[in-house]
């Protein structure tokens, strides 16, 4: 796959805040990738250095091929082939939605290609309305029509989904997803919710502290995250004891394959709550303290003997009662183990 975006070794810092830190990140032609990352880490600072609208204190970004920003390099952003839809939508409030989205277009032909976009994200016969008379849906479809009305190759999109109503999030998700799949750019969606990065995207770049510290599918991410940060942020998490003996890691429930590691270092064992079974058992070495009914699912807190609590998801077709003893089995046999703390 060709790459459409290349940043390598960028950094920004605003006075003595750094907000990004030595990122590397490609996005291949057409590929859906997901800046995912808590409050604060630096996402949307990366978005607009790509977009142009930052420049980078060191590193390089290239945009199809072409040097974009670097020590020697920088394209305005009219110049970069690169659309962006803000988490606000800064539509223009005083121009109607045809001069919204003929805003970034070439004279000739605007109005061939105004229709096309709007045509592309369902609001032909909108042309006349203004912002204020669209629903807050509407509004995100013109901002991202507006964006794909210069022909970009890239859209970038910075927590589009905010502001809506959370009963219509999923919806709006779907079909935005869909727009931007038919127009064929490569998308970069910043957001903070690991479900929305994991159900929409091809490929996740995972950021914490303004530094991309992991890039990978989400079932890369989710299953063998790069450290305990990034397994902890992927989702919930169990952090088993362990000492390693060979290719094997021994832990108080049982023995999991690892890449051979040398022997008897005490580690931390990943395991997350849907591979840990309940086996009822008046002789087991496990309490459930605590259960959270989910609707399909329960959550379950286990206390063993140790004192160490471990929590086990299991579908709610299965049914555990509080203060009952049980046996743990984890499913699957290959972990990630991460050193001790
Ligand atoms: P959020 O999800 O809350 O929008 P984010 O991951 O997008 O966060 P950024 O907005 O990129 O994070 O901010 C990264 C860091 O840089 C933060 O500490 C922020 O306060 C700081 N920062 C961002 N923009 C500026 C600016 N223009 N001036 C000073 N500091 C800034």
């Amino acid at each position: 796959m060709s790459e459409t975006i290349r940043l390598t070794g960028v950094s920004k810092s605003f006075g003595q805040v750094p907000a990004v830190r030595d990122a590397s990140l490609t996005a291949g032609r057409g590929e859906f990738v997901a800046l995912l990352g808590p409050s604060g880490c630096g996402k949307t600072t990366l978005l607009r250095l790509i977009a142009g609208l930052e420049a980078p204190d060191t590193g390089e970004i290239e945009v199809e091929g072409s040097l974009v920003a670097g020590r020697r390099a920088w394209v305005p952003p009219e110049r970069r082939n690169v659309g962006i839809v803000f988490q606000d939508y800064a539509l223009f409030p005083h121009r109607t939605v045809a001069q919204n989205v003929g805003y970034g277009v070439e004279r000739s032909g605007r109005a061939r290609r105004v229709a096309a976009v709007l045509g592309l994200v369902g609001l032909a016969g909108y042309e006349q309305r203004y912002p204020h008379e669209l629903s807050g849906g509407q509004q995100q479809r013109v901002a991202l029509a507006r964006a794909l009305g210069p022909e970009p190759g890239t859209i970038l999109l910075d927590e589009p989904w905010s502001n809506i109503d959370p009963l219509l999030r999923q919806a709006m998700r779907e079909e935005l997803a869909e727009i931007l799949r038919r127009a064929g750019v490569t998308v970069l969606l910043v957001t903070h919710d690991r479900e929305e990065a994991f159900s929409l995207s091809d490929r996740i770049a995972l950021m914490h502290d303004g530094a991309v510290v992991q890039a990978g599918s989400a079932e890369d991410v989710y299953l063998r995250p790069a450290d305990r940060w990034t397994a902890e942020f992927a989702g919930a998490a169990n952090f088993v004891p362990g000492r390693l003996a060979g290719d094997r890691v021994d832990t108080p429930i049982g023995s999991f394959a690892v890449t051979p590691n040398g022997h008897g270092e005490a580690v931390e064992v990943l395991i997350r709550p849907e591979r840990l079974e309940l086996l009822p058992d008046a002789q087991g070495s496990g309490e459930v303290v605590d259960r959270q009914f989910r609707g399909h699912d329960v959550f379950y807190r286990v206390r063993l003997g140790d004192g160490t609590t471990l929590v086990s998801q299991r579908p709610s077709t299965e049914i555990v009662r509080l203060g009952e003893r049980v046996l743990l089995r984890a499913h699957g046999d290959e972990v990630t183990v991460f050193g001790a703390p």
